[in-house]
């Protein structure tokens, strides 16, 4: 999933990116709501953590934006004084949960994981494309019952794959969703993931799961489901 990140503080912001890409999700940074708000009317995000306190304009003015534009996305707040006040006042700008600075990473964790859960109940449902199944919640992979370690990107690759099977997923759509803007890495780049993917999860032979959609890009086979 892709998470954005608006915390003006080099040193925090660096680690919470650090704790959200080590649960596999891409992280852009955005130090202040203007960039914030830039980022957030380009890029499909799945959560953000706004901080309250920014430059110039304020976190709760972001959240504001957001829920303005419908952004349908979780937005955890982290604010800096434990005061009903500034609670009330990041729920009343449309956040959904909010940390007091300072805060544990694994506090941090566990409300993030609770917000992705909350916000979308099937997003945390056992993913099955054939014999192949992924959980979300635990990154456990199985194919015929046994488990698969996959590296962070490969997972997070098939998770996207299999969470749209049957459909074709671009390569930009997995771009977008598994590298943040930073990176921008060529197709190449993808091929030799997916190549990686297949090894893996023992797809090298036809019929596939994962198939390629020459110049477009990938689809799960969902008919092997069914077979
Ligand atoms: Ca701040």
């Amino acid at each position: 999933m892709r998470v954005l990140i608006v915390e003006d503080e080099q040193e925090l912001a660096a680690a919470l990116r650090e704790a959200m890409e080590s649960i596999g999700h891409a992280v852009d940074l955005a130090p202040d709501a203007e960039l914030a708000e830039e980022f957030l009317a380009a890029y499909p995000y799945d959560l953000a953590i706004l901080d309250v306190m920014l430059p110039r304009r304020s976190g709760l003015d972001v959240c504001r934006f957001a829920r303005a534009r419908k952004l349908d996305l979780p937005i955890l707040m982290l604010t800096a004084r434990d005061t009903l006040a500034d609670k009330v006042a990041g729920l009343d700008a449309g956040a959904d949960d909010y940390l007091v600075k300072p805060f544990e990473l694994a506090e941090l964790l566990a409300r993030v994981r609770a917000l992705l859960r909350r916000h979308s109940p099937r997003k945390d449902a056992v993913l099955r494309v054939g014999d192949l199944s992924l959980d979300p919640a635990s990154g456990e992979v199985l194919r015929g019952g046994t488990p698969i370690r996959l590296a962070r990107k490969e997972r997070a690759l098939l998770e996207v794959l299999m969470r749209n099977a049957g459909r074709i997923v671009p390569r930009a759509r997995i771009l977008e969703h598994l590298w943040d803007m930073d990176a921008e890495p060529d197709p190449e780049v993808i091929r030799a993931h997916v190549k990686l993917l297949r090894r893996a999860i023992s797809d090298r032979h036809e019929p596939r799961l994962i198939e390629t959609v020459h110049g477009v890009g990938y689809r799960m086979n969902a008919d092997v489901q069914d077979a």
